[in-house]
């Protein structure tokens, strides 16, 4: 009873403030029966009654936001075109990008907008962002929220993310991260992923998210001095990346296509530097090499006198070692590798250290001592 004299009181001073404002009869109509119709969703209990008062404005703008309440525009978001409704204020109101898009000289004119590179998880954490200042990141969510976040100029979430990514990044995830910031050409962030993998080279190299890495992202990490791995591991890696890359690119499972999208990337493996008999086993008998530059290497590894290829010869700053096998006896002992001319220090707690410190040790002491 009580809501609906509210009801009646509030629609006799909306009416009389419309009469006041001299707009024609049928629009003041048109206007009463829309009044109307939102007041009676309010008493029908679609709307919380009065749910203005006393909330902040986060509060309101959530309450607006999650319950679709004068919504101007919709999103079709994700490849299954997800619709999520939204205001073109708020979003102009916090991003450059979405005011452009709305306000700007070549505003968009229709009501719905389709985004199909980001999915709706995503999309929904932007704009919890944007209209309540409310940012829970997952690590694992990162790259892309990062790349949502630069898509549309919210460079707080980006200033967040890359917070996060400093403090949480690991050998499973570097290489999405570097993507990411190679995509928005972030260089500080690119420089401190490679940082980070040339740490951590193994693990790195071996994880699922370098498979994804694009050509030049390959190529930027391969190029380097400093990535202290032996030539045949890199190699190796490249390969099974130059497949994954032939999978994407819907190309043939052959040496030609490999080295078709290996481009640049195998001028800088570093062949000239490889062992002959690895040479010999796994490089010479396929077809990634042509047949000159095939000989130019063997060439180049079995002669004193160094000829020119179009390989790097000079070697990294510090290559892992891996150690196959070794002699450790009990309580520290000292052990020789002729091979790597390296001496190496078997200590009680399992941990190795070398003597050369151009190498690193990776592996394991099979016999670690007690
Ligand atoms: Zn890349």
């Amino acid at each position: 009873m009580s809501r609906i004299a509210t009801l009646e009181n509030t629609s006799v001073h909306f009416y009389r403030f419309l009469i006041l404002s001299g707009l024609p009869i049928f629009a003041l109509r048109r206007i009463h029966k829309k009044s109307t119709r939102r007041a009676s969703m309010a008493v029908d209990g679609t709307f919380e009654k009065d749910w203005q008062s006393f909330r902040t404005l986060n509060d309101c703008n959530r309450y607006m936001l999650t319950n679709e309440i004068g919504c101007d525009i919709t999103f079709l978001v994700g490849k299954e075109r997800h619709r999520v409704s939204a205001h073109k204020y708020v979003l102009a109101s916090r991003s450059c990008v979405f005011f452009a898009m709305f306000y700007g000289p070549a505003a968009e004119s229709g009501n719905e907008i389709e985004v199909p590179d980001v999915e709706p998880d995503t999309f929904s954490l932007l704009f919890r962002f944007l209209y309540y200042e409310e940012l829970t990141v997952k690590t694992d969510a990162i790259p892309e929220i990062l790349y949502a976040a630069h898509k549309y100029g919210i460079m707080k979430i980006v200033k967040k993310c890359k917070k996060i990514l400093e403090e949480t990044v690991c050998t499973e995830n570097v290489c999405s991260i570097m993507e990411s910031a190679h995509t928005f050409n972030d260089t500080e962030l690119l420089r401190k992923c490679r940082e980070y993998f040339y740490r951590e080279p193994i693990k790195c190299l071996q994880s699922d998210s370098f498979l994804d890495l694009c050509a030049d992202c390959v190529d930027n990490v391969i190029s380097s001095d400093d990535l202290p791995l032996e030539e045949s591991l890199i190699f190796e890696r490249v390969l099974e990346w130059a497949d994954a890359e032939c999978i994407r690119k819907n190309l043939e499972l052959i040496d030609s296509s490999r080295r078709h999208v290996m481009g640049k990337i195998l001028n800088h493996i570093r062949f000239p530097i490889m062992e002959s008999q690895y040479f010999a086993e796994r490089v010479a008998c396929r077809e990634i090499l042509s047949k000159s530059e095939r000989l130019a290497i063997f060439t180049f590894i079995c002669s004193d006198q160094k000829s020119k290829t179009d390989f790097k010869s000079t070697r990294r700053k510090g290559r892992c070692v891996y150690a196959r096998s070794c002699s450790a006896k009990q309580n520290s002992r000292m052990t020789h590798s002729n091979r790597y001319k390296v001496v190496m220090r078997f200590e009680r707690n399992g941990h190795v250290t070398l003597k050369n410190e151009n190498l690193w040790f990776v592996g394991q002491n099979r016999r670690r001592t007690k």
